[in-house]
């Protein structure tokens, strides 16, 4: 298939007049927030912790139990002294969506699951004000995080591609993101977890038994179900799908690489993503899609 043409947007006046949507039930300025240090952000998850309610931060109730743990790993994650330690967390981890437990194993994980249990999508949000932009600040907040002058570059550890979902769930819409296993080094931990993984896609019915330790990506790059950005945000909406609204669910993923900055502690502003760093889901996510009743169509990038 041929690539689309590359077309140059004139990207400021596309965002002039959509402004960015506030962030997290409301109270971050997202704009702002993409400038944060990875001070700044522990701050804010130490704030959400502090005010989960709906009055606060409006944490989903039933994670609400696992913030404390999720936020005390951050700060140990970020505090260490190796890339291994910065970003596989050191013991097991079992945090709670809705009801349902799952085990997270990374930092960007660990973010990814307060980006998605912290207060629902404002009213007005589209793919410009809100989607993309929200998408863009979760990446900005784990290489923030990962940053430590005592390891490697972190950008040599960064995920190859993020997911994002968002979905009606009674009369809110949420997110779900989070990423692929990476971590250059750290193949012995992201195998170990991307196996684990794939047992729980199989325990949740999402994935056939017949088809553990198999993938319908061709070589060059066949990775096994449950290595992709999808696998987290796609159990997290398994685990709640009588009560979401499956067809409205739209999503896209992206690579990080292609917007983030290249050097060390370098600044972000946020312009709006170019559709030319979203890619369309491989194929097993391609076969898991229609399993959770989503539109194939709402994955695939958008080729203006
Ligand atoms: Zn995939």
């Amino acid at each position: 298939m041929e690539s689309p043409p590359v077309v140059d947007i004139d990207v400021d006046s596309f965002i002039k007049d959509q402004p960015l949507l506030p962030a997290f039930n409301g109270k971050v300025d997202m704009t702002a927030a993409f400038k944060w240090s990875k001070y700044n952000i522990l701050d804010f998850f130490d704030k959400v912790t502090a005010q989960p309610g709906p009055r606060g931060y409006n944490v989903e109730a039933g994670a609400q139990k696992s913030l404390d743990a999720v936020v005390t790993t951050i700060h140990t994650l970020v505090n260490s002294g190796t890339p291994q330690t910065s970003i596989f967390l050191p013991n097991q981890l079992d945090v709670f969506y809705y009801t349902t437990k799952f085990r997270i194993e990374t930092i960007f994980e660990l973010v990814g699951w307060i980006f998605s249990v912290t207060g629902f999508s404002p009213p007005n949000a589209n793919r410009n004000n809100y989607y993309y932009p929200i998408a863009a600040l979760y990446c900005v907040f784990w290489r923030r995080l990962t940053e430590n002058s005592t390891i490697d570059p972190p950008i040599k550890h960064d995920p190859n591609m993020v997911q994002m979902t968002w979905f009606k769930v009674g009369s809110d819409w949420r997110i779900c993101i989070s990423s692929t296993l990476d971590g250059i080094g750290l193949k012995p931990y992201k195998d170990a977890t991307q196996l684990r993984r794939q047992d729980v896609l199989i325990a949740s019915g999402l994935l056939p038994q017949s088809m553990k330790n198999k993938s319908l990506v061709p070589t060059p790059n066949p990775q096994m179900f449950g290595h992709c950005a999808e696998t987290i945000p796609w159990l997290y909406i398994k685990s709640i799908l009588k009560s979401v609204s499956a067809t409205s669910a739209e999503g896209f993923a992206v690579k990080p690489k292609l917007f983030l900055p290249d050097k060390y502690q370098e600044a972000y502003v946020y312009a709006r993503l170019d559709y030319r760093v979203l890619r369309p889901p491989c194929e097993n996510c391609a076969y898991l899609l229609p399993k959770l009743g989503f539109k194939a169509p709402n994955f695939e990038p958008p080729t203006y």
